[in-house]
């Protein structure tokens, strides 16, 4: 089991705020099961939603997997593909919880780094349009 960390809904908030993006549909989480990155914009593109406030409940709480169709993580498949984990499932499988004034702890995703934000806004264009990765 890996060891869970917690950060305040402050702490939480600086962690978002330090990706930098200029638009809440950027910001970025990591599946902790498949390693994907996603934001809403992924979800609404995968039809989780159709604006921001649709799928924010989703956000760093179900992977984008659940609705491509992407079915359980297989182990050695790279991030990227999704899988159908959710944090509200019966299994208590994550590594950041989120401890709210009252004291509950509300599990997430792990937000991204800056990098990783940067990187997967980069790349969404080809991810989009459904083809293949361009090589540098
Ligand atoms: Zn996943």
């Amino acid at each position: 089991m890996p060891e869970i960390k917690t950060l305040t809904v402050a702490e939480f908030h600086e962690a978002l705020k330090a990706q930098g993006v200029s638009r809440n549909e950027d910001l970025a989480f990591i599946c902790p099961i498949c390693g994907t990155i996603q934001d809403a914009t992924d979800l609404i593109a995968a039809g989780a939603g159709k604006t921001f406030d649709e799928v924010e409940r989703y956000l760093g709480f179900s992977c984008v997997g659940r609705w491509t169709g992407s079915g359980p993580h297989k182990k050695g498949t790279e991030p990227g593909y999704g899988c159908d984990w959710t944090l509200g499932g019966l299994f208590a499988l994550h590594k950041l919880e989120v401890v709210t004034e009252d004291g509950k702890c509300h599990p997430r995703f792990m937000p991204a780094t800056k990098e990783q934000v940067q990187e997967h806004v980069a790349s969404r264009w080809w991810r989009h349009s459904g083809r293949t990765k361009p090589s540098r």
